[in-house]
């Protein structure tokens, strides 16, 4: 359920949430997060609250799904009843059948699936609130739990949108962006081969403003990308880690 459209989203040259055109909203990423699974994620993104844990490699159930030649991933997002204003109904719908399929999708010629032949793995991801952007947050959170589970990966998959609001060009939408602005460009990227797995669009765009949508959210996810190890690195030492 839609909250009530403002008259404008753009006021002085500044966003409703005061953020600059090319500003993120603040991001926190924590691996490690649960005991019982084998890898995860929990993750702060402006006041989207999202929990993503691994399972895996591991059998496949029900059986007749296993592949001889590699495994399978398969990423689950689900909305809890309480994480919008107006309660969801619980079970998958339509919308959470799509970003399952997306995240999966961008995640798959990530994850070295050839090495785990006849396996699974599952990522869970739980939104405990939204508040626009859920699919990139739970793509970058995913990614974070595969790789906090010792899954071998090419790289992280991280994750920004950018979109056009009252006119502008702008990084990341909240909320009453996402809702009312003119296009949201959710972009998901493998940093360390320039790859682009997760690339959708909502509303219009020209072509240069795609062009410009694209790269600004290009340039959002490569700062994702620096918090995404940062969260690593705390919980398996590094640079600035080990302390924990
Ligand atoms: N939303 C909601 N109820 C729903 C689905 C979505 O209130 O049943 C809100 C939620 O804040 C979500 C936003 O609308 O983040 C935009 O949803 P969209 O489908 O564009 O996906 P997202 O931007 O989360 O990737």
């Amino acid at each position: 359920m839609k909250v009530g459209k403002p008259e404008k989203l753009i006021v002085n040259g500044k966003r409703l949430d005061g953020r600059a055109f090319d500003e993120l909203r603040p991001i926190k990423i924590k691996a490690g997060v649960l005991k019982r699974a084998d890898g995860s994620c929990y993750l702060e993104w402006g006041k989207n609250k999202i929990i993503a844990a691994c399972y895996g490699p591991r059998e496949v159930h029900p059986r007749h799904l296993a592949r001889p030649d590699r495994a399978i991933l398969r990423c689950v997002y689900k909305m809890a009843p309480f994480s919008v204003k107006e309660r969801k109904k619980p079970g998958p719908d339509r919308r959470s059948v799509e970003l399952s399929k997306v995240i999966t999708e961008a995640l798959e010629n990530v994850v070295f699936l050839n090495l785990f032949p006849r396996s699974a793995i599952d990522v869970y991801i739980e939104v405990l609130q939204a508040e626009g952007g859920t699919r990139c947050a739970s793509l970058t959170a995913a990614s974070v739990a595969l790789a906090d589970a010792g899954v071998p990966m090419k790289d992280l998959v991280a994750a920004c949108a950018a979109g056009k609001v009252d006119g502008e060009i702008v990084l990341d939408l909240f909320e009453l962006e996402d809702n009312y602005g003119e296009a949201d460009l959710p972009v998901g990227i493998v940093p360390r081969t320039g790859e682009i797995t997760l690339l959708q669009m909502d509303g219009n765009l020209t072509r240069e403003e795609f062009e410009k949508a694209l790269d600004l959210a290009i340039k959002g996810a490569l700062q994702v990308y620096e918090l995404q190890k940062a969260a690593l690195k705390e919980k398996y030492g590094g640079e600035n880690g080990g302390e924990q």
